[in-house]
């Protein structure tokens, strides 16, 4: 059944959030202002790579990091995400914009959800500049040469980082 215009606004924001990064809570800090609930939906990760997170720690860490936020919930994705967005009562579907290389992807993601379902709109979102070329995967990187990223990713999950390999 299409949502009422008179339902409350909720949003979905997925993502691997493999690892989350101070762009994604960017994103997560102007939809909670947008939206009067956002679901943070972490999806298991695509063929990708090997994660450097658990799904389930990618969600523990996620709690962390939006425990002040009460209208923010983080889920676990399954499945297709219009439908998580309906699960959710969810009649937008939130994403990131960065720079021009993310358009293409993000136009063909959006056109096909709206195939797929209509009445969910997508939404989009520019992070504030200094986060506008920040990426997981440089990240990750970085990380996983024992560079410090303390200026890139939310407190908890330096921590998690942290934990992962302890620094010596
Ligand atoms: P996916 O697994 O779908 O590529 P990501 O976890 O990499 O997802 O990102 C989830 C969403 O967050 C995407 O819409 C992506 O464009 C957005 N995003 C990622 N990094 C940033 C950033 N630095 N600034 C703004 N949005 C971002």
């Amino acid at each position: 059944m299409p949502f009422a215009e008179t339902s409350p606004r909720v949003a979905l924001y997925p993502g691997s959030f493999d690892i989350l990064t101070n762009g994604h809570l960017d994103i997560i800090q102007r939809g909670r202002k947008l939206f009067d609930r956002l679901v943070v939906a972490v999806a298991a990760n695509s063929a990708k790579r090997e994660p450097t997170f658990s799904l389930e720690e990618r969600v523990q860490v996620l709690h962390e990091v939006v425990a002040p936020w009460p209208n923010v919930q983080p889920v676990q994705l399954e499945g297709l995400t219009v439908e998580a967005a309906r699960a959710h009562g969810a009649r937008f579907i939130l994403r990131g914009l960065r720079a021009v290389s993310d358009f293409e992807f993000e136009l063909q993601l959006a056109i096909m959800n709206h195939q797929l379902a209509p009445d969910v709109e997508s939404i989009f979102l520019a992070p504030a500049p200094e986060w506008i070329f920040l990426s997981s995967s440089t990240v990750r990187e970085v990380w996983r040469l024992g560079g410090d990223v303390s200026q890139f990713v939310p407190p908890p999950v330096l921590a998690a980082l942290h934990r992962k390999r302890p620094l010596v």
